[in-house]
């Protein structure tokens, strides 16, 4: 059994070591997972939603717990860490409504009576990124559960701590043996076991566009059902006509949010070039006010990038010749840091193109209306993004021709549990989260009993 290091993003220290699985030890933990998930689905629809209902109390009891652990795993500000953890509690909290209002529909049709079930699917798997990990776990496991299945989650293998805690919750807090497990290992030997086991109906997969192309077409092979939450390159549109100060004060919240590593991360900033000058005058001190240090402290608003490894990919976006407006400040080191960075490239470069995931932010100039759609438009992704304008008969048209799955009008806000999440285009697949998030985790089964023989259906 071999191990890796757990370390902590802002000072370079290991902070443990975690056995990673091997691909044969994924089939034990799908067989106890499948009878855990008989147990599970056989309970009255109350008993799930108590279960949950306790699920979510434990949680809260242990906010300051796992906020600390996601402090010192993934280098997040303790008061974003806490409200990451809330999220869980809140997403069970909200889901533990679910069992009980799973319903099926009755159709109208001739000689009989015909009904609909939403089955649960089974097993599901959900594959977990580095950038949220406690969140994105728990927009999947909630509606999951909730639904009648097991879930078997594989977390990135830089952030496995506080998903292994979560899971110890649940078992304490009486869920099942085996209903939800967490397998920490490699994305290619526990994820790709996990997407090639036949018995695992549905994955749910958050990350980047590229392995999640490689984890839908490896699920092709058993029709696997999958919902994929990838990258992002979202646009923040700023008209002349709307309050300058507000968007230029509230840009900071759009991009450097978890040191922009976010997949709804408003990394292009398009302004109308009439009031260009003016909203670049007022961002600079924006920029600069952002507080960047040590995640343990209340006032941090932005911590280090999650790896080495990952700030060099940043870096690589801001070479010395790099078309850079102003930046903000970030400790020395040790530990991975990066400063918020604000460039002023073509409509071409790469920073404008790809997914930086990054306090790297490339803001645009556009004409009018029609301009400003083409280029929020001109991305393979579509996943959010924001409008700036007092005008609201644009806000609709603009929201309408956006192609993006989540937009906000003037506000950065891109996620709320009780609404659906996901993207247009190469952002994903599927929707989470919102009411009707259950059924991404049902099958629908329609049955006619027949009342009168002498009636046939049609
Ligand atoms: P990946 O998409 O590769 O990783 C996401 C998850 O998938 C991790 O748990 C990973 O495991 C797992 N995984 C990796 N390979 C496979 C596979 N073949 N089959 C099944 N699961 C797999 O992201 P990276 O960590 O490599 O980040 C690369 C870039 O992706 C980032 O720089 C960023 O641009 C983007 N990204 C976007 C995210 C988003 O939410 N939009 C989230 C994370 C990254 P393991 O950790 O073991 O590799």
């Amino acid at each position: 059994m071999s191990v890796f290091e757990v370390v902590n993003p802002a000072d370079e220290s290991v902070v443990t070591t975690v056995e990673e699985l091997e691909a044969e030890e994924v089939d034990a933990a799908v067989a106890k997972a499948q009878a855990a998930q008989r147990t599970w689905a056989a309970l009255a629809p109350a008993d799930r939603a108590g279960a949950l209902r306790d699920f979510a109390a434990h949680v809260d009891a242990h906010v300051e717990e796992l906020a600390a652990l996601e402090v010192a795993n993934a280098g997040h500000p303790i008061g974003q860490a806490r409200w990451e953890a809330g999220n869980v509690r809140d997403v069970l909290t909200y889901y533990s409504a679910a069992p009980e209002r799973l319903l099926g529909k009755q159709i109208p049709v001739a000689g009989g009576l015909d009904i609909t079930f939403e089955e649960p699917m089974g097993v599901v798997g959900i594959i977990t990124p580095w950038n949220f990990p406690m969140p994105i776990l728990g927009w999947g496991l909630g509606p999951a559960l909730a639904a009648g299945n097991a879930v078997l989650v594989k977390p990135a293998e830089w952030t496995p701590l506080t998903a292994m805690r979560i899971a110890e919750l649940g078992a304490e807090a009486g869920l099942p043996a085996g209903l939800f497990q967490v397998l920490p290992g490699k994305g290619s030997v526990v994820g790709e076991a996990l997407v090639d086991h036949p018995d695992v109906r549905k994955i749910v997969f958050t990350g980047s566009t590229e392995t999640g192309t490689r984890v839908m077409a490896r699920a092709a092979a058993h029709v696997k059902r999958v919902t994929l939450e990838l990258g992002g390159k979202s646009a923040n549109i700023v008209f002349a006509d709307s309050d300058l100060e507000q968007a230029a004060a509230s840009a900071p919240y759009g991009i450097f949010d978890n040191a922009g590593q976010d997949c709804c991360a408003r990394s292009r900033i398009l302004v109308q070039r009439s009031v260009y000058d003016r909203f670049m005058e007022l961002f600079e001190p924006a920029v600069s006010g952002v507080a960047v240090g040590d995640p343990n402290d209340e006032g941090t608003e932005m911590g280090p990038l999650v790896s080495e490894a990952h700030r060099e990919k940043v870096a690589s976006y801001v070479p010395d010749d790099a078309p850079v407006a102003f930046r903000g400040t970030a400790p020395d080191g040790p530990g991975w840091w990066f400063p918020p960075t604000v460039l002023t490239p073509s409509r071409d470069d790469a920073v404008v193109r790809e997914e930086v995931f990054g306090p790297v932010v490339a803001v645009l100039p556009f004409d009018d209306e029609a301009d400003a759609i083409t280029l929020a438009n001109d991305s393979a992704y579509g996943l959010s993004g924001s409008i700036w304008t007092r005008d609201l008969s644009r806000a609709v048209r603009v929201s309408r021709a956006v192609e993006a799955g989540n937009l906000s009008v003037n506000s950065h806000s891109s996620v709320r549990y009780s609404t659906p999440f996901g993207g247009f285009k190469q952002s994903g697949i599927g929707r989470e989260l919102g009411p009707d998030a259950p059924l991404q985790f049902t099958e629908t089964k329609n049955v006619f009993l027949a009342i009168d023989s002498t009636e046939s259906p049609s």
